[in-house]
């Protein structure tokens, strides 16, 4: 069966129903676009929030019905088709290239004019002796989270390996569930990809207060089990730390299987320029999937894994679509809520040579700001939400914040943020 939609339009095709997909989806239709566009994503649920996967919804707080992003109403008023529970398996493009053919899982193919990939990403998996199993987790999405949920609540002794923020935030819901909790992480510190050292300290410090065993600078080698069932965990050293519930947060790996089969150029991600432009430059992507470049950090591509960059990257995806000027880059933002512990970030701190600390950890209340070349980059505010949106603003306007007065607390960071810049960010 060849779906083709009525008046000959095939219209666009956006494959992946995340946040960037139906974001993009929405984009379309306010920027004016009236031909037909279909939503399709493998997962059997229309298109949800992850974050509170792995904090309010694990703790319990939630349920699985406040997830949706949209009502089912809201995508028949702006004709939004979406098809949950189908996969792209296959996508030929017409000789021309401006449109094609997408072959699904469900036993039928969609015409298009139009293509974006935002395919997101999956776990990294665990590929250790005992990788498969009962009780070895991974959290990405909703039957996931439900799966684990319904574990927790029978377990007794948790090991989670990876000590980034999702497995940051996975043992903080445990533990505030009253398990007996244990991270394992590789490098010597916590959050070691995405933070300055006082960041990492203050989290050792902190979970260990609230009862969790950290452990750093120490490999998985081997899961043991009995029954068919984890009951421990084998470090490089020898030790076995005795689990009857392992979670895994060990990154993500970006999804672009579907990209490699058209031939676009990948590298850690589906290469795209700052108009979400793939190296096909009819077809877009945005989210998780892409690698992009940013013109705050020029030395690098970067992937980006936030829900801010799937919506901000699907704006501007939808406004090359149309052939509209891009808007302009946002600032990156994102947050972690560890049990009652408030992470928020501004900016990316990546290449950053110098920082300060704004607060005093102890308090639980604090703020780093980093620098490069005397310039202010990032910010990463624990509980401290005044911090973290002076912070997001001086970014937004291209300015510093002066570092020499940044540690007065008495002063808010606001009055600190310098001149704007000509190349102001989206906000
Ligand atoms: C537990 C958890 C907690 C998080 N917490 C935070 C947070 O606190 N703050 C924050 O900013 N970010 C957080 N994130 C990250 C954030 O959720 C992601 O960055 C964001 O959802 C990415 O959106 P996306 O649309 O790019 O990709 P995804 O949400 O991964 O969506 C991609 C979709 O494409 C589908 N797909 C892939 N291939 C195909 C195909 N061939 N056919 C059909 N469908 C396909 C996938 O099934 C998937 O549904 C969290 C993520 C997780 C998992």
């Amino acid at each position: 069966m060849t779906n083709e939609h009525p008046g000959g339009t095939a219209g666009t095709l956006i494959i992946g129903a995340g946040e960037a997909g139906l974001q993009l989806a929405v984009s379309l239709r306010q920027k004016g676009y009236t031909d037909p566009v279909t939503l399709i994503g493998a997962e059997d649920q229309s298109p949800y929030q992850r974050p509170p996967l792995s904090k309010a919804f694990l703790g319990g707080d939630m349920d699985e019905e406040n997830l949706a992003l949209r009502t089912e109403e809201f995508y028949s008023k702006h004709e939004i088709d979406v098809l949950p529970g189908t996969r792209v398996t296959d996508i030929v493009l017409d000789e021309e290239g401006h449109g094609g053919l997408a072959t699904t899982s469900r036993d039928g193919a969609i015409s298009f004019s139009k293509l974006a990939l935002t395919t997101g990403s999956r776990p990294r998996k665990l590929n250790l002796p005992g990788k498969d199993l009962d009780g070895i987790c991974y959290l990405r999405g909703i039957p996931d989270a439900r799966s684990l949920r319904t574990r927790l609540a029978k377990a007794s002794r948790v090991v989670v390996i990876g000590g980034g923020f999702i497995g940051l935030e996975a043992a903080a819901a445990a533990r505030q569930r009253g398990l007996a909790v244990t991270v394992v992480e590789t490098f010597d510190r916590l959050l070691q990809r995405v933070a300055a050292p006082p960041i990492s300290d203050f989290y050792k410090k902190a979970h260990e207060k609230r009862g969790i065993d950290i452990i750093l600078g120490s490999g998985v080698t081997s899961l043991h089990g009995s029954d068919k069932k984890v009951s421990g965990v084998e470090l490089s050293d020898g030790t076995v730390i005795p689990a009857d519930l392992v979670i895994v947060g060990i990154g993500v790996e970006p999804r672009t299987e579907l990209a490699e089969k058209l031939g676009l150029a990948c590298d850690r991600g589906i290469i795209v320029d700052s108009g979400a432009r793939t190296s096909n430059p009819d077809i877009v992507a945005a989210g998780d999937c892409t690698i992009q470049p940013h013109p705050r950090y020029p030395a690098e591509s970067i992937r980006v894994e936030s829900v801010q960059n799937a919506v901000d990257q699907a704006k501007i995806a939808a406004s090359s679509l149309l052939g509209h000027p891009s808007p302009a880059p946002a600032v990156p933002w994102f947050w972690s809520d560890q049990g009652d512990l408030k992470l928020q970030i501004a900016g990316l701190s990546n290449g950053y040579d110098d920082f300060l600390i704004r607060g005093e950890p102890d308090t639980e209340h604090f703020t780093v700001l980093y620098y490069r070349d005397g310039h202010f980059i990032a910010a990463d505010a624990v509980n401290s939400p005044h911090d973290f949106m002076a912070a997001k603003r001086a970014l937004t306007l291209g300015s510093t914040i002066d570092r020499s007065r940044a540690t007065e607390t008495g002063l808010p960071l606001k009055a600190l943020i310098g001149e704007p810049s000509t190349e102001s960010l989206r906000n």
